[in-house]
């Protein structure tokens, strides 16, 4: 048995789970969307100071592919 991130609910991962690679299983979709949601929200909070992001990072960096396309 493992235990979802997201409920603390224990759940059988050989009957059924929801996996989302880089997050982890769940169990069920709308506690991986919450994890999905989370993460993008915790993206989002460090684009938007990338200051504070240690440099030489590429995550916080504009891109310079995006001006040539
Ligand atoms: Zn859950």
């Amino acid at each position: 048995m493992v235990t979802c991130a997201i409920c603390e609910k224990p759940f059988d991962e050989r009957a059924y789970q929801v996996v989302v690679v880089g997050l982890g299983s769940f169990d069920s979709i709308a506690c991986a969307e919450a994890a999905l949601r989370a993460k993008a929200r915790e993206r989002r909070k460090l684009a938007r100071d990338p200051a504070r992001v240690s440099s030489g990072t590429p995550d916080g960096e504009p891109s310079r592919m995006d001006r040539l396309n």
